[in-house]
């Protein structure tokens, strides 16, 4: 038996009683002896992380679900299907995104940086080793993850949207409408204290007053300005824990290889790829996709 957009590996590991019928050649084999006619027979089709951990196994491999890995499912689930990926398929937008996730000053720390490694050279530094200067600015977080923490990222206008979609107003509005439904993006509000001076961002839900201020605590007292709310827009947390993870690549791939596996007509140059990746298998799931070697 086989279940069509369902395919299973030919791995020696799933042809065990484990899992309490036999898999092999990618279907599923029942003895049908002791049914009689209108009987049903049941078969559990294994998920597609039980075929992967299988096929590694069979090769004295684990597998594990890693930490770049998770923060990509997590947004499949939240964009609902990998079609929606298509929605992301813009560099100028990808940039933005990345901008909006930067840690505000991290050009300045890189800039620093390379200052401070001139004038150590110009120090007379040149007798260190290369490799020990490089060492020592790795251990001092030169390259710790560019993205912010949750809740410390920038906020942009929707302008900054519209500029990354060509000047397309439209476009953008509905591209931005589309990420805030998928909690792409949190739609929210500067806010600056009228006592103290202290700006800080709030998300929609936390805009109607009272407004409390984060640096003294204190109620604000009209916190908007009378000309109108503009909003800005921030990284939710299962677009920002892709790009800190840095597996936006991985959404990426996935789709194009669901593009190439699946029904749609393949063009011309996705036909050339496709010869030199006969060797994968895209194992469908309720929890995502995953790409494994066909051995
Ligand atoms: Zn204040």
């Amino acid at each position: 038996m086989r279940v069509r957009d369902r395919p299973l590996p030919a791995d020696g590991t799933m042809r065990g009683p484990r899992f309490g019928r036999s898999f092999r050649g990618g279907a599923a084999q029942a003895s049908l002896g002791q049914l009689r006619r209108g009987d049903s027979i049941e078969v559990a089709w294994p998920p597609s992380w039980t075929c992967l951990a299988a096929v590694a196994r069979s090769r004295g491999l684990p597998a594990k679900p890693s930490e770049p890995g998770l923060a990509a499912v997590t947004l499949l689930h939240s964009l609902g299907s990998i079609d929606e990926v298509g929605w992301l398929l813009h560099p100028p937008l990808i940039d933005l995104l990345y901008r909006l996730g930067e840690r505000s000053g991290m050009s300045w720390w890189k800039k620093r940086w390379t200052h401070t490694h001139k004038q150590l050279r110009a120090l007379g530094v040149d007798n260190v080793d290369n490799a020990v200067l490089e060492q020592a600015a790795r251990d001092l977080g030169r390259d710790d993850p560019a993205i912010a923490p949750a809740g410390e990222g920038r906020d942009l206008a929707f302008a900054e949207f519209r500029t990354a979609l060509g000047g397309d107003a439209e476009a953008a509005s509905r591209w931005v409408q589309w990420a805030e439904r998928r909690h792409l993006l949190v739609r929210g509000a500067p806010v600056e204290c009228t006592a103290g001076g202290a700006r800080s961002w709030l998300p929609m839900g936390a805009l109607p007053p009272p407004v409390v201020c984060a640096g003294c605590g204190r109620e604000i007292d009209q916190p908007f300005p009378p000309s109108g709310l503009s909003f800005t827009y921030r990284l939710g947390e299962p677009l920002r824990r892709v790009l800190e993870t840095d597996s936006l690549g991985h959404l990426l791939a996935v789709r194009w290889f669901t593009e190439l596996f699946g029904n749609r007509k393949l063009s011309a140059r996705s036909s050339i790829s496709m010869s030199r990746l006969r060797a994968c298998w895209v194992v469908q799931a309720p929890s995502g996709l995953v790409v494994v070697p066909r051995m």
